[in-house]
């Protein structure tokens, strides 16, 4: 995969063929069946945010913001659930 990419990128930027590669680096981006993340509550003291696909970084303040309400038991700034860690459980 990188060797392809590598092709792709020296198509149009020939002149990268000189730089040095110090380090590559791969990632999830994890994902749900119905594209929404998982954000809340899950268990006793633990809560969750996950499952943002692509678009984790984007949105991390939108839902670091959600979870902070969360933990501190306030009302979150958007509904929280279409986020619900469980509502997978029982499909
Ligand atoms: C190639 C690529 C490009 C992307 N580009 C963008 C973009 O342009 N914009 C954007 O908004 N999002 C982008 N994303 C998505 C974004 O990176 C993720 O949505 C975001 O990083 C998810 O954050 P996270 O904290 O939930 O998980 P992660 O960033 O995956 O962090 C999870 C951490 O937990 C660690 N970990 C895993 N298992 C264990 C364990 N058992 N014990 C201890 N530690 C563990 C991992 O090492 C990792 O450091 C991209 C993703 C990829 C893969």
């Amino acid at each position: 995969m990188l060797t392809a990419m590598l092709a792709r990128v020296f198509e149009y930027m020939p002149a990268l063929r000189e730089c040095s590669i110090l380090r590559t680096w791969t990632g999830f981006r994890a994902a749900t069946p119905d594209k929404q993340p998982l954000i809340g509550h899950y268990r006793d003291r633990l809560y969750v945010a996950t499952g943002h696909e692509g678009l984790g970084v984007t949105t991390s303040m939108g839902t670091a913001r959600m979870l902070a309400a969360m933990v501190e038991g306030k009302e979150p700034p958007l509904s929280a659930a279409p986020y619900d860690p469980w509502r997978f459980h029982g499909l």
